[in-house]
């Protein structure tokens, strides 16, 4: 668990000074507080960090203002070149970022490129939105009268972002709106204001990106509430993009409603794996694994309850958990380490406490389930009672449930009781039944023999029921982050009644 970190000299050496990015300066917080932003694996302090507030939340939108009318004017291949040129920055840093993520959040080196890989092209496909917020004209029963339908940007986006994947939520928070015209107040987690905040902005200043157009606000914990509420409640702010847990969704959404502004919620997960009986065993356990514990499954589309069909269960339940309990768990900056180190103290002692709450009431732990600071374990639970915290709700850790099932007609119903619906994986030797299960399935996002982590900037990215409204996505931005305007004009003057 003590191996030495082949990145710690891309580390710095002493803890970074992070201030607010706000109208393209880097400034102090106006209540002059900071607060201490740790790794998690070392407990080390990575930075002092700006300690936000309400009144910084509202100087912000109001730079964000004060940029939007000329960013929204500007050419498109203007935007273009800024998009393409901050994709080139994170390339060119990608090292350092890489670092960086594992530092912060303590994901593997694996996951932290694959972040890097995401946002780089992420940037690149945004680069083309610019030219897709395209409009129609409509015909017109009114003679003489040309209709136009123009899409337009919203004005102010507020972007709340968590700190799991730091630099693709925030990422996807900001970069479709900047790239229709929009400017953004960023508001990363307390976890990750550096790769889900200031980094953002450093990117797209290097991208050359025009003051006021991205601003961010960083705060201390058990701050985010009035950060929160000071951006939805200001009138310039238009849309609140939101990534993270379905109880702070919940309670964004109730008061976006109260201001009547719209909101796009991606919320929490409790994601299915179905395995049918023919299966491939060696790539189903393979696929399990790797969808349960991806950095150490604090991910919202990790597979959280594995519904097996009997036939094949008991060696299934072997095989899985045999590779579940091998999984190399430390340091996160050792290449080999699969389970590093979960994000705090609060983190774990959740885990343990929904663990034993399952295991007291009737659930077996098949490998793992006690913490060994800072990490937890691979952890495989079995017949977890449907009233446990655990078999209910989302548990963001390495801890996953296996069930054995009748049928896929059971797999389809127990899955479905859930309240979430993000995502799901269904694995089977006949991918036509595979599609059959998906279209039952209650989620946003399904995969016929695939896991269910998978993500890609174009792709329509979100869930139904308690796991959200709205989709990410570069195909789908124009319809979340533009209005659609009706215009008419006429050359000459219209006939009217009197
Ligand atoms: P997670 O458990 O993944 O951190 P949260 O929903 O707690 O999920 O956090 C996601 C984001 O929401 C973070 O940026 C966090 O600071 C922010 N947040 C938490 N509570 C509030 C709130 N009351 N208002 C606005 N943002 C909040």
């Amino acid at each position: 668990m003590t191996r030495p970190d082949p990145t710690a000299d891309l580390r710095p050496a002493t803890p970074r000074v992070v201030r607010h990015y706000i109208g393209g300066e880097w400034t102090e917080p106006l209540g002059g507080g900071t607060y201490r932003d740790c790794e998690p694996w070392t407990g080390s302090v990575l930075a002092t960090v700006a300690a936000g507030g309400a009144d910084d939340a509202r100087r912000a939108v109001d730079a964000a203002r004060t940029a939007f009318d000329g960013w929204a004017d500007t050419l498109p291949a203007e935007r273009q070149q800024i998009l393409l040129r901050t994709g080139d920055a994170l390339q060119r840093r990608r090292e350092e970022v890489v670092a960086l993520l594992s530092a912060e959040t303590g994901c593997g080196r694996r996951y932290a490129t694959i972040q890097v890989d995401f946002s780089v092209s992420l940037l690149r496909q945004a680069a083309g939105l610019p030219y897709a917020a395209v409009g129609q004209v409509l015909p017109s029963d009114i003679p003489g009268t040309r209709a136009l339908a123009v899409r337009r940007p919203v004005g102010v986006v507020a972007a709340i972002a968590p700190w799991n994947a730091s630099l693709v939520l925030s990422g996807r928070g900001v970069v479709g709106p900047i790239a229709l015209g929009n400017t953004v107040v960023l508001k990363p987690s307390e976890e990750s204001p550096i790769t889900g905040g200031t980094l953002w902005a450093e990117l797209f200043a290097e991208g050359g990106l025009p003051p006021g157009v991205l601003n961010v606000v960083t705060h201390a914990p058990g701050d985010a509430g009035a950060i929160g509420d000071a951006l939805i409640s200001h009138p310039s702010v238009r849309r609140i993009d939101f990534t993270g847990s379905t109880p702070t969704g919940r309670r964004l959404a109730e008061t976006a409603g109260r201001h009547l502004k719209r909101v796009v919620l991606q919320l929490s997960g409790q994601n299915p794996l179905i395995v049918l009986a023919d299966a491939d065993l060696p790539r189903a356990v393979d696929a399990a694994v790797y969808g349960a514990f991806v950095h150490q499954g604090q991910v919202c589309m990790c597979a959280r309850r594995i519904f097996v069909e009997r036939p094949i269960a008991e060696e299934f339940t072997r095989l899985f958990t045999a590779k579940a309990a091998a999984l190399p768990t430390g340091d996160p900056g050792d290449p080999r380490t699969v389970v590093g180190p979960v994000i705090n103290k609060w983190a774990l002692s959740l885990l343990t406490r929904r663990v034993e709450e399952a295991v007291s009431m009737g659930a077996r732990v098949l490998t793992g389930g006690t913490a060994e600071p800072p990490c937890y374990p691979a952890t495989v639970l079995t017949d977890v009672p449907e009233d446990a915290e655990l078999a209910f709700d989302e548990t963001f850790g390495p801890v996953v449930m296996l069930e054995t099932v009748d049928s896929a007609d059971e797999a389809v119903e127990r899955a479905n009781a859930s309240r979430y619906g993000l995502a799901a994986g269904v694995l089977t030797g006949d991918p036509h039944r595979g599609l059959e299960v998906a279209r039952r399935l209650e989620a946003g996002i399904v995969h016929v023999n695939d896991q269910p982590v998978n993500d890609e900037p174009q792709m329509p990215f979100g869930g139904v029921k308690d796991s959200g409204w709205g989709r990410f996505g570069t195909g789908f931005a124009a319809e979340e982050f533009t209005e659609l305007k009706w215009v008419t004009v006429r050359a000459e003057p219209r006939d009217l009644a009197f």
